[in-house]
């Protein structure tokens, strides 16, 4: 069945971002619906673009207005879906993708009819950990957080339709496998994990 919400969740360092831009390439009605956050911009992210940066006030000021569709604390930081826009987005007829994390994205499954779930995920811990010290923009502090979060989130994939693995180098095979979920709802790529269970089990070894 085709999905009117697609939702993606993936450890900090999966790529979903890289893979996103990709695949709303191949299938133009997906629309990153923009969160709310209190983190801090990262050097390059733009207002209104990856984010609405927001202070604490302002974040739950909208919160108290039940101004957001889902909205997490995720390592200190608070994050949440506007609600007005991604309600939008359905009534325009484009597809909102939710790149949000796994607690948002159990409140989103529980209140959505129609939606295709997706957690992306590097092939391994080691990987995970190369990528996130690889991008350069987290103190160390906050790379050790991320990466005890990615440890405790990796039981909730059993909770997703889909499992994609984004290899080194293949971030184009997991943004056609996203986009063919996006469309039609699944996808026969070999990016796309089908025994979840041995997947769990060895990712940290
Ligand atoms: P980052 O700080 O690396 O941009 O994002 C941290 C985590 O928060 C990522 O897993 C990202 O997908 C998630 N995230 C971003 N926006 C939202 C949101 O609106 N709601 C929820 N629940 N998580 C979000």
């Amino acid at each position: 069945m085709k999905p009117q919400v697609l939702i993606v969740s993936g450890f900090a360092g999966s790529g979903k971002g890289t893979v996103f831009k990709i695949a709303s390439t191949l299938f133009p009605k997906l629309k990153l619906s923009v969160s709310m956050t209190t983190r801090a911009p990262r050097p390059g992210e733009i207002d209104g673009v990856h984010y609405y940066f927001v202070t604490k006030e302002e974040f739950l000021k909208t919160l108290s207005a039940n101004g957001f569709f889902e909205h997490t604390e995720y390592c200190g930081n608070y994050y949440g879906t506007p609600k007005k826009q991604f309600f939008q987005m359905v009534e325009e007829g484009f597809t909102p993708v939710l790149e949000i994390e796994t607690d948002g994205a159990l409140q989103a499954m529980k209140e959505l009819d129609s939606y295709a779930s997706v957690f992306l995920s590097p092939p391994d811990f080691k990987t995970l950990e190369e990528r996130l010290r690889g991008r350069g923009t987290e103190t160390e502090q906050s790379i050790l957080r991320r990466l005890s979060t990615a440890k405790e989130e990796l039981e909730l994939i059993r909770e997703y339709q889909h499992l994609i693995v984004n290899y080194n180098g293949r971030s184009e095979d997991a943004a056609k496998a996203i986009a063919q979920i996006a469309e039609t709802g699944e996808s026969d790529s070999s990016v796309i994990i089908r025994d979840k269970e041995a997947f769990i089990e060895n990712f940290l070894k």
